[in-house]
């Protein structure tokens, strides 16, 4: 294990990888089926977190994966393990996970009644047809139904939308964003779709059969996505993420502003002191690691000023605050090294400097990337 750090880290990720179903545009650490080895699973989990510090944390995730696909006599042993080991600051921020296809009241009930007190549903569409080409398990009227009975559940509801589909359409687009209208949710999450390398649909673009959306329709897109939440009050504060003020993620503004956080289960990765740790990715070797030995360390990374650094200019130009000048001077990167590629930026419209943090205009934010290699070390 990693030397805790001076300050006692207050954020944990809790990983669950299971899901019903791969979806093909998936490449985070999921898994289908394995159902006979839940029990097993979060017996290993629990079994880890007891190694961790009690706390207090200020927020917890449980992320997947799909946490819900859990049966609600195995969800709720989940809860009380964690309710038992972990304590929270009194202003605490507790995420769960959920899939539409397998969100039912009882779960939700489940998770409130140990603490969770918020709920994030990946939605991703609200028209059938792009369900089905996105591989989900749900139909849109279950996402409604499981986003109502959230909303009963937990005072805090955060919907993801996946925007920039091939034959997606402005219209269509407008029509999911009513979504956060109807529910009267206060958080937003929309990702572009991404081809990612290992995933089904990468293969399908490599053979022809999967074309990317036209880069202007996707900034159109983009655009609509920006104004018409902005409209119902949901304000960018990360690239994809927006939300009334003082809704944000907390535990998610947690890893962008580069603080340490724990984390357990299958692929979790923590960060602490400077050392990245990811534990083992495939939750049948994560089990058997931690039953034998009690450590299910996969890999172990000490990140150098350097990574740390561009780590620091990465995520602070996905945040709508922008890059903190001051913790750049900390970090050694002296303004001599960036001030004349920014500068240029600037000019062109691209960057602004404000209360001493280096933000993306709106202009800027489509050409984030090429602007952030453009300024790191
Ligand atoms: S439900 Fe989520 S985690 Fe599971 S395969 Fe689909 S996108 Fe991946």
């Amino acid at each position: 294990m990693p030397r805790p750090p001076a300050s006692q880290p207050k954020h944990l990720y809790l990983h669950v990888p299971y899901c019903v179903h791969k979806c093909p545009y998936c490449d985070f650490n999921s898994i289908a089926g394995r159902d006979a080895e839940h029990a097993a699973y979060v017996d290993a989990l629990l079994s880890e977190v007891r190694s961790l510090p009690r706390g207090p944390y200020d927020t917890v995730f449980i992320g997947g994966g799909t946490p819900t696909i859990l049966a609600p006599a195995l969800l709720e042993r989940l809860m009380i393990g964690l309710a038992k080991h972990l304590r929270l600051s009194d202003n605490y921020e507790w995420t769960c996970e959920a899939n539409p296809g397998s969100a039912d009241a009882t779960r939700f009930a489940i998770l409130a009644a140990h603490g969770v007190n918020r709920l994030s549903l990946g939605v991703q569409s609200t028209h059938d047809h792009h369900l089905r080409f996105l591989g989900r398990v749900h139909s849109s009227l279950e996402a409604e139904q499981a986003i109502a009975l959230a909303r009963a559940a937990v005072p805090r509801v955060s919907a993801d939308l996946i925007m920039g589909l091939p034959q997606q359409t402005a219209d269509e687009l407008r029509r999911d964003l009513e979504l956060y209208r109807r529910h009267d949710l206060h958080h937003a999450s929309v990702y572009h779709l991404t081809y990612e390398s290992g995933t089904e649909f990468h293969a399908r673009r490599s053979r022809g059969e999967l074309t990317d959306i036209d880069p202007t329709m996707s900034r159109q897109l983009f655009d609509l996505v920006w104004n018409g939440l902005e409209d119902l009050g949901l304000l960018m504060y990360e690239t994809s993420n927006f939300s009334y003020t003082g809704q944000e993620s907390r535990h998610n503004l947690a890893y962008w502003y580069g603080r340490d956080y724990y984390a357990a289960g299958a692929g979790a990765v923590s960060c602490l002191a400077g050392v990245r740790q990811t534990r083992e990715k495939h939750p049948a070797a994560y089990i058997t690691r931690i039953q034998t030995g009690g450590d299910a360390t996969w890999r172990s990374e000490t990140l150098d000023a350097k990574v740390l650094l561009t780590e620091t200019w990465m995520l602070g130009l996905r945040l709508t605050t922008g890059v903190s000048l001051s913790q750049l001077a900390q970090m050694g990167d002296q303004e001599s090294r960036w001030r004349s590629r920014a500068q240029a930026l600037i000019d062109a419209g691209l960057l602004e400097e404000h209360q001493y943090h280096l933000r993306l205009t709106r202009a800027g934010r489509p050409v984030q990337d090429e602007v952030t290699v453009y300024l790191i070390p």
